[in-house]
């Protein structure tokens, strides 16, 4: 059932300072709206707990990819769209543009960003894993200061992160490191488009170091450490793959769901580590 809207109050703050004023002054009472494409269907379905809303969708300090030589740095507010667009992005970091292209539909990836994903922290999310495997970084302010977090360690248990309740997600920054990668990424979900992920995976390999990421495997997007200790640096072989294969299940805890099973999502999960580790050697 529809919200009921007087129940609602949504104010639009002149400026970061203000917004963050609002969340200091009254801390856990305001929630931020972004784009509003998570936030309006709970609120459609009469489910949003916030009943005070802030909009931050016109506060232009969280907005913009900012490249430098080291750094792609991107506002909160970066849309899958700004994502798509970028050339930066798309020569060096892949994965991220991919993950924005399966988002949904045109309409919103327009209205969609990035702090949004992000911060909804939905393990079945679309871009944490390629977030995960290039070792971003996230930017919190408040307004006692801004702080940067590697977005490794965002994520803490489902829909827990760390995030104080007086803070905003500013940006996301990426390291242009010139590694050549070999990328790898997919989502299998009921349809190639407007479907959320039953299971999705990113990842990354050159001849010393693998990465790998998954999405709707466990309470977090997870970075499989152990999967990647044992293949960084190795050849692959059949034995290789089996190993890998055992490994990412004793990694990975998927559960069942509306959208699928515990079983599909295990047997998915390793198929696409596997297609990944028979791809062209790194
Ligand atoms: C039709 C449809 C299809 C979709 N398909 C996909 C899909 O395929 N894959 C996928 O991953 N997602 C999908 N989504 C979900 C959604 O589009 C994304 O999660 C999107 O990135 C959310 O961004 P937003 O700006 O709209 O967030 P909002 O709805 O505005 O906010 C989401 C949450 O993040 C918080 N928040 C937003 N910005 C900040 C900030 N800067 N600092 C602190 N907190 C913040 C809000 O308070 C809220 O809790 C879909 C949604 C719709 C409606």
């Amino acid at each position: 059932m529809r919200a009921y809207v007087p129940e609602y109050d949504l104010v639009t703050p002149a400026n970061l300072n203000e917004a963050l004023a609002l969340l200091a002054n009254e801390p856990g009472k305001w929630r931020p709206i972004a784009g509003g494409t998570d936030l309006m269907v709970l609120f459609e379905a009469g489910k949003l707990p916030w009943k005070r809303l802030f909009s931050i969708w016109h506060l232009h300090e969280l907005r913009g990819i900012n490249v430098s030589a080291e750094h792609v740095t991107m506002g909160a507010l970066t849309t899958y769209t700004d994502v798509r667009d970028n050339t930066v992005l798309r020569d060096e970091f892949p994965l991220l543009g991919e993950a924005a292209s399966w988002t949904g539909g045109i309409a919103t990836q327009n209205r969609g960003t990035l702090g949004g994903n992000i911060v909804n922290a939905s393990p079945a999310a679309d871009t944490p894993p390629a977030l995960l495997v290039y070792e971003a970084e996230v930017q919190l302010i408040s307004s006692s200061g801004a702080r940067w977090l590697p977005y490794t360690e965002f994520h803490t248990g489902y829909k827990q992160m760390q995030m104080r309740n007086d803070e905003l997600l500013a940006g996301i920054r990426l390291v242009r490191t010139g590694r050549s990668w070999r990328h790898y990424s997919r989502k299998v979900g009921t349809r190639k488009a407007q479907a959320i992920s039953k299971v999705c995976m990113a990842a990354l390999a050159d001849s010393e170091e693998t990465r790998i990421a998954f999405g709707s495997v466990a309470p977090i997007p997870l970075r499989c450490r152990r999967t990647e200790a044992m293949l960084s640096g190795q050849r692959t072989t059949p034995a290789l793959i089996a190993a890998a294969r055992k490994t990412l299940e004793s990694e990975i805890a998927p559960i069942a769901d509306i959208r699928s099973t515990r079983d599909y999502r295990m047997l998915v999960a390793q198929n696409l580590l596997e297609e990944f580790l028979r791809g062209p050697a790194a």
